[in-house]
């Protein structure tokens, strides 16, 4: 089964698309946890990357599809099938996506489209922590790891500011409607209601993904 998982930042895509591949056995691809890794790695594709998420912007679409495009054509991803998580985010993006699932013989069976009053995306984002070890996402009040956990064993994102917030809202917000439309008219997007506790969020999709 191959899937998208779409929503404006902080909608939830990643908690989410972390209990769907464990209930489905498929491969979560996330374009940031991919160039999070580069820079972590300090490749020269990390650095560049660095330079664009740190002022809250894209990565350009060729180094983006480029990435993707690699790891699409690996073996586990055709044995298994994919999630992707955090891309397509341009519709030249999209158009991209079209052209290299024809050229590995790959269909795409659904777009959760996860939808979240945006009123609502500053507070979680300002209180995402991520587990160092493991790169887990856990909240400060809304999902918070362990009574008593240790602060010092997570990490806020550097775009996680408020300041770089806002331009990656308004970037993903600009963006991301045509790209909703180009799935729409495939008829293959399935909203759900974002609004809600992480669990029953992922009721909802568990439905949707099952009937597919
Ligand atoms: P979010 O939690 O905001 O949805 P991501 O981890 O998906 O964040 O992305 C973080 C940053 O990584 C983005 O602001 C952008 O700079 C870069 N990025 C991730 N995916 C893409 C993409 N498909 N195209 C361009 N840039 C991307
Ligand atoms: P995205 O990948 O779309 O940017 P995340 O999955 O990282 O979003 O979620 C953003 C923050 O909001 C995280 O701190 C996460 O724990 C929290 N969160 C995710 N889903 C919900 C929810 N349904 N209700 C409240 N908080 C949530």
């Amino acid at each position: 089964m191959n899937l998208l998982i779409m929503g404006l930042p902080g909608a939830g895509k990643g908690t989410q698309a972390a209990k769907i591949v464990e209930e489905f056995g498929i491969i979560h691809i996330s374009t940031g946890d991919m160039f999070r890794s580069a820079i972590a790695n300090q490749t020269k594709m990390g650095i560049l990357a660095k330079s664009y998420m740190d002022k809250g912007e894209l990565v350009p679409d060729e180094v983006t599809n480029g990435i993707v495009k690699e790891r699409l054509a690996q073996a586990d991803v055709s044995e298994k099938g994919f999630l992707l998580d955090g891309y397509p985010r341009t519709i030249e993006q999209a158009n991209a996506l079209d052209d290299i699932l024809t050229d590995l013989n790959m269909v795409l069976d659904g777009v959760i489209n996860i939808d979240v009053d945006p009123s609502l995306l500053l507070e979680r984002l300002s209180g995402r922590i991520i587990h160092k070890e493991t790169g887990e996402t856990f909240h400060k009040v809304f999902n918070p790891p362990a009574a008593g956990y240790d602060e010092n064993d997570y990490y806020q994102r550097e775009d996680d500011k408020p300041e770089t917030v806002k331009r990656r809202l308004d970037i993903n917000i600009e963006q991301g409607a045509p790209i909703i439309e180009h799935y729409r008219q495939k008829d293959l997007v399935y909203d759900i209601a974002g609004n809600n506790e992480i669990d029953l969020v992922f009721k909802d999709i568990v439905e949707v993904v099952s009937s597919l």
